[in-house]
């Protein structure tokens, strides 16, 4: 019912050349129809790769999208990219809150439910990360930790709005760490962030795709993809090799 979606974070990684490759790899990997295919996939570049992803990637079955977006619509915010600017170049999808952005960029919770709310407003799909450190999870913190960083979102959002967001549970200690939460870690997170969905809609919460991310790759997918509450990944690390990223895709 709920159709798998696998979606890679370049993060900040790339160039022209090595996109075009990895590109290529991918289209090739990928020749059904999204239709046809068994789940979405995505890749969320780093913005000035938005035109080259417009350029290769239309027509194909491969959407895309960015990193992160500006709470404001326009004007004197130096360094910031508004969502129309996204949507100028074809995107679908934008990452918003994700624990890099939460710890290097000092974004709050708030910040991160207003910029689900401008994505949603301007059209685009939200990727909305949630996640605990490893501090957090030893001292049993798990999830009071993401279960604030969801009800912040909760709080300004509507169901129709609701309806139209993805979710992605990302242990901050897993990420880019080899180290992976067990399907049995990650399903137990997933199934409480879907309980806190349906404190505001049932019916809504049992639609909304909840991805895992945090060092998923081939060898790891299946296990993780199989989980009931489990509906996709996000990808670091292995969305950059087209390999990888196509055995990720084909577990889905
Ligand atoms: P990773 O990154 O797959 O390299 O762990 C995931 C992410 O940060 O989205």
């Amino acid at each position: 019912m709920r159709r798998k979606l696998v979606a890679g974070n370049w993060k900040m990684n790339g160039s022209l050349a090595a996109n075009t490759a990895l590109l290529a790899g991918l289209k090739a990997g990928l020749k059904v129809d999204l239709q046809q295919a068994a789940c979405d996939v995505a890749v969320c570049v780093p913005t000035p790769y938005l035109a080259q992803c417009q350029a290769e990637l239309t027509g194909s079955s491969i959407a895309w999208g960015a990193q992160d977006v500006s709470v404001h619509e326009a004007g004197a915010f130096t360094g910031e990219v508004a969502a129309s600017m996204l949507l100028d170049f074809g995107s679908a999808y934008v990452i918003v809150g994700h624990s890099e952005r939460r710890a290097y960029h000092g974004e709050s919770s708030e910040l991160v439910a207003q910029k689900t709310l401008r994505a949603l407003a301007a059209g685009l799909t939200p990727i909305v990360c949630v996640g605990e450190t490893l501090a957090e999870r030893e001292a049993g913190q798990t999830e009071l930790v993401v279960g604030r960083q969801i009800d912040a979102v909760l709080q300004v959002l509507d169901a129709s709005q609701l309806q139209r967001i993805v979710l992605a549970y990302e242990p901050v200690w897993a990420i880019g760490t080899g180290k992976t939460a067990t399907p049995a870690m990650a399903q137990e997170v997933h199934a409480t962030l879907r309980a806190r969905l349906a404190s505001k809609d049932a019916a809504v919460a049992a639609q909304v795709k909840i991805l895992y991310g945090g060092s998923m790759k081939p060898e790891n997918a299946s296990e993780l993809l199989a989980m009931p509450d489990i509906d996709g990944g996000l990808i670091g690390g292995a969305a950059l090799k087209a390999a990888d990223f196509l055995a990720i895709i084909g577990a889905a």
